[in-house]
C-alpha cells in the first residue's frame, strides 16, 4: 500500500514539474519574441527612411508564431536572434527583419491567396497563414519539405505544400493575390508574373544569386502593366532548378 502511495506521489510530482517547466519555457519564448520584435522595429527605423513602416497586424503575428519550432533543435538558441539560421541542406531560414519586411510589402488581406516560392523551414509560410491568408508554398528539396510538413501539419494544417521547381509557380491554384519568392534569381520569372492577379503584388530578390540582390516589389496594375520598386539590398540563397 505504502509503495503505491509513493509511486502516485512521484507521478503527481513529475506531472506538476513538467507542467511548470513547459509553462516557463513558453513564457521564455514569448519574451524572446518580444525582444525580436523590438529589434525588428529598430531596423525599420534605420532602413525604412519613412518609405515603409511595419503595421500592427504584422507585429502581432510575429509575436505569435513560434519561430523556435521552425529551426533545427541544435540551433534553437539562435531562433529569435535577428539573423538567418541554417536549416540544413545548405539553406537558411530568413532573418526575422526580412520576413517582417516582405510580409509588410505584400500588404495581404484576410482570405487572400498567396504563393510562396522556397518553403524552407516553413516560417515565412506560417507568418502569412497567421495573417489569415491561404498559403500555397513550393519547395525544391524533398528532404526539407519532409521535416517542414511535420511542423506545419501540427501548427498550420491549412498551408498547402508542393515539391517542385517554383520558377514555374503553381498554376493549378492561380491567380494569386500575392507572390513571395524567398530565393535569389537574376530575373523576374515570367510564369510567376502570369500567375499574379491584376492588382496583386510580388516581392522577389533580383540580382546575382551568389553575391547580393535588390529586394524588388512588383505591383501588377489592373491593365497588366508592372510597376517596380527597389526596396533594399539583400542576400538570399540562390533559386536553383532548371530555368
Ligand atoms: N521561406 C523560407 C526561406 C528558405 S531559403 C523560410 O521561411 O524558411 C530558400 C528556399 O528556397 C530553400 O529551402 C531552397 O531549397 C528553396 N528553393 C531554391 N530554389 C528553388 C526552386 N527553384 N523552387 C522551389 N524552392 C526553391
Amino acid at each position: 500500500m505504502k509503495k503505491i502511495f509513493t509511486n502516485i506521489t512521484i507521478i503527481i510530482f513529475l506531472l506538476f514539474y513538467n507542467l511548470t517547466l513547459s509553462a516557463s519555457s513558453k513564457e521564455n519564448f514569448q519574451k524572446q519574441r518580444g525582444k525580436m520584435v523590438d529589434t525588428i522595429l529598430e531596423h525599420f527605423l534605420i532602413y525604412g527612411n519613412n518609405n515603409f513602416e511595419i503595421s500592427k497586424s504584422v507585429i502581432s503575428v510575429l509575436k505569435k508564431v513560434p519561430r523556435h519550432m521552425f529551426v533545427p533543435k541544435k540551433e534553437i538558441k539562435l531562433a529569435y536572434k535577428d539573423r538567418p539560421v541554417p536549416i540544413g541542406f545548405g539553406q537558411t531560414i530568413s532573418q526575422p527583419f526580412i520576413v517582417a519586411l516582405m510580409t509588410e510589402l505584400l500588404n495581404v488581406k484576410e482570405d487572400n491567396s498567396v504563393l510562396e516560392i522556397g518553403t524552407g523551414s516553413g516560417y515565412q509560410a506560417a507568418v502569412l497563414a497567421e495573417m489569415g491568408t491561404k498559403v500555397y508554398s513550393v519547395e525544391i528539396i524533398p528532404e526539407l519539405i519532409e521535416r517542414t510538413s511535420k511542423v506545419l501539419d501540427q501548427l498550420y494544417p491549412r498551408i498547402k505544400l508542393l515539391i517542385g521547381d517554383g520558377y514555374y509557380g503553381w498554376e493549378e491554384n492561380a491567380p494569386y493575390d500575392a507572390i513571395i519568392v524567398t530565393a535569389a534569381i537574376s530575373h523576374i520569372p515570367e510564369p510567376l508574373i502570369k500567375q499574379l492577379r491584376p492588382g496583386g503584388k510580388m516581392v522577389i530578390p533580383v540580382g546575382n544569386p551568389y553575391t547580393s540582390q535588390e529586394l524588388v516589389l512588383i505591383e501588377k496594375k489592373i491593365n497588366g502593366d508592372l510597376l517596380l520598386h527597389q526596396i533594399l539590398s539583400v542576400r538570399f540563397v540562390p533559386l536553383t532548378g532548371g530555368h
